[in-house]
């Protein structure tokens, strides 16, 4: 940690943040600058964090040089985070991307489901998703079909070998959950419900981490964070888009730049969702392979048999004719680009 002191500190002000540090074990140096006095410390920082200096009278700011999602970063794990699957499906590093498809919402009709998982499959997706526990922004919105919508998950995954992920929204139905799937996921609206963060983070499954409507990268970093402190480190990170001043043609904004910079600063595999990204049908295709390009290790989308009828998310979501045109396009440039982009990995780390 650096603490810069105000230009006007005393000399009393100055000595006693130096005692403090040094009654708590931190090697300190003092340099005396023209204005600031300015003192590195070397310590443990689980008690003595940067707030609690910045308290001390005469400390202008403090500094930290390490960044404070310790399990998540690269600069104390180097090497990336793969995740195995049951199946033998691995996420992360080097492994060639994933694809995680599926409606928005699991609906009453199971056959459309089954159709659904069935196209996944051919196309050569790895995962079928498709929310039990829907985040609505209205109560008035469809909520899910909650217990049921994780049965019908079940029966196409046994129908079709496909890995499965869903929802969760409250901690109290992760047990039930847990039976029916293969990965857990936190949702934007939840990335800060920091006790179903730790609830996730005692289980024994990969949990996708959405990025919040307004998370900063550090934010989102430090939500992945809470989950690992926990003992659970089969995170994956999920950008989804943020929010910002501009939704005339797109829902969100898609912050492909994240995707890079969380590799540079974290070991743990990312995917994108053009879905909820843009909200928009036609932008998936080109947003997907830019995600690609940046270095995501798996893609989500949603797909339906039937947009027009969907009880959510209809309008961003590939009738299942586009979805096998555009899962055979992004294949083939899957395939040419699997080389440029190790090379691109490897250079951000
Ligand atoms: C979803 O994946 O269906 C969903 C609700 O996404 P998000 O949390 O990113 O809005
Ligand atoms: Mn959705």
């Amino acid at each position: 940690m650096i603490i810069i002191m105000e230009r006007n500190a005393t000399k009393v002000q100055i000595q006693r943040v130096i005692d403090f540090l040094k009654d708590n074990d931190f090697q300190v140096r003092r340099n005396v600058g023209e204005i600031h006095t300015v003192i590195d410390a070397i310590g443990d920082k689980t008690t003595i964090t940067p707030g609690r200096l910045a308290a001390f009278e005469g400390v202008k700011e403090v500094k930290v040089i390490r960044e404070p999602f310790r399990l998540a970063s690269r600069d104390r794990n180097p090497e990336d985070t793969v995740i195995e699957f049951k199946n033998g499906v691995k996420i992360g590093g080097n492994n060639k991307p994933v694809f995680m498809v599926g409606p928005c919402s699991v609906e009453a009709d199971y056959d459309g489901l089954l159709e659904i998982a069935t196209a996944a499959k051919e196309m050569g997706c790895e995962f079928l998703r498709g929310g039990a526990f829907k985040p609505r922004t209205s109560p008035y919105d469809f909520q899910g079909y909650g217990e049921k919508a994780l049965q019908f998950m079940k029966r196409a995954s046994e129908a079709t070998g496909l890995l499965t992920v869903s929802e969760v929204m409250d901690a109290s139905d992760l047990p039930m959950m847990l039976d029916y799937i293969d990965v857990l996921q936190i949702g934007a609206r939840n990335v800060q419900n920091f006790k179903l963060l730790h609830a996730v983070g005692k289980c024994n499954k990969p949990v996708i981490l959405k990025r919040g409507l307004a998370s900063t990268i550090r934010e989102f970093l430090l939500a992945a964070e809470h989950i690992m402190y926990n003992g659970n480190m089969q995170v994956i990170l999920c950008e989804r888009g943020i929010r910002s001043f501009d939704n005339a043609f797109t829902r969100n904004v898609m912050d492909i730049a994240s995707i890079p910079v969380i590799k540079k600063y974290s070991h743990l595999p990312i995917i994108i969702d053009p879905s909820h990204g843009t909200g928009q049908r036609y932008l998936i295709e080109p947003l997907a392979k830019a995600g690609l390009v940046v270095g995501a290790n798996g893609v989500m989308m949603e797909i339906h048999n039937d947009p027009e009828n969907a009880l959510s998310d209809g309008k961003q979501s590939l009738p299942l004719p586009m979805f096998k045109e555009v899962m055979t396009r992004i294949n083939k440039f899957t395939n040419n680009l699997r080389y440029e982009e190790q090379c691109l990995s490897a250079n951000v780390k």
